[in-house]
Formats: structure tokens, sequence, C-alpha cells
């Protein structure tokens, strides 16, 4: 499990040394699920590190929000409870402000690292965030 954590989130420095200019301001509209449209897809690979998050901020159920919105978005502050582990959709989205959505062919080496982790796992690849998470949160 420790290696597998360690291999997602090279990928994730990996995609941060990117000559890629982005520039998240943590605005958490990509967070609004509902009224965006879109939710972010996990491997089980990111959805093992975004549960990792999860449980070292000491909870132990995922929230279930009325709104739509992300599970891990705080309603209190709007902050995301897990962005050093969030997902690399969070972290390629299409938020305008922060640059639009990267373009597929700059990370695809990166996605396929992330697939290949996925099916070393028994995935059948990326699942909507709320799913993928609450999958990961069984695995114990
Ligand atoms: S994991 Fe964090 S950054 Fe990603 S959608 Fe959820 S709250 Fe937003």
């Amino acid at each position: 499990m420790k290696a597998t954590l360690a291999s997602v989130r090279s990928v994730y420095t990996d995609l941060a040394r990117r000559p890629v200019r982005r520039d998240c301001l943590r605005r958490t509209e990509c967070c609004q699920f509902k009224r965006t449209g879109k939710t972010p897809q996990l491997t089980r690979g990111e959805a093992l590190v975004a549960a990792h998050g999860f449980r070292s901020t000491g909870r132990k159920h995922l929230p279930e929000p009325q709104d739509g919105s992300c599970p891990f978005l705080l309603p209190q502050n709007q902050k995301c409870l897990i962005y050093e582990s969030r997902p690399f959709g969070c972290r390629t989205h299409f938020c305008q402000p922060a640059g639009g959505p990267l373009e597929r062919k700059d990370v695809l080496d990166l996605i396929r690292r992330l697939e290949q982790i996925d099916t070393e796992l028994g995935g059948d690849g990326p699942h909507a965030l709320p799913q993928a998470v609450a999958w990961a949160l069984d695995q114990g």
C-alpha cells in the first residue's frame, strides 16, 4: 500500500514540475459538481491517496453533501479537506481562472502511469470521486 501511495504521489509531483502554468486560487468552483456538471474521475490509486488524506484528518465517514458538492469540500469554510492529496483531475481541471484544462497530450504519460497503477490494483478504469473514494475507504 505504501508503495502504491508513493507511486501516485510521484505522478502528482511530476505534474507540478511540468512547464505548464497553473494558478489554482482555491476558488473551489470546480468542487461544485452539481453546478458545473463535472465530477472528477479517479483511478484506484488516486482514490487510495485521497482516502489516506481523508483518514489523516481523523475522520472516518465520507460526508454526503446535499448540494451536490465534493464530499471533501468543508461547508463551513469552503476549503478542500485533502488539498495535498487531491486527485489528478483536481490538478488539471477545467477552471478558467486557473488557466483552463491542461491538454491531454501534455499529461498523457502521467495518465498512463495512473492507469497502470489502477490495473495493478485490479481496477477497471476511473470512477466518479464519491464512488471511487467510498471503495478506497472500504479497503481498510
Ligand atoms: S478533492 Fe478537493 S479540490 Fe478536488 S473537488 Fe474535492 S474539494 Fe475540490
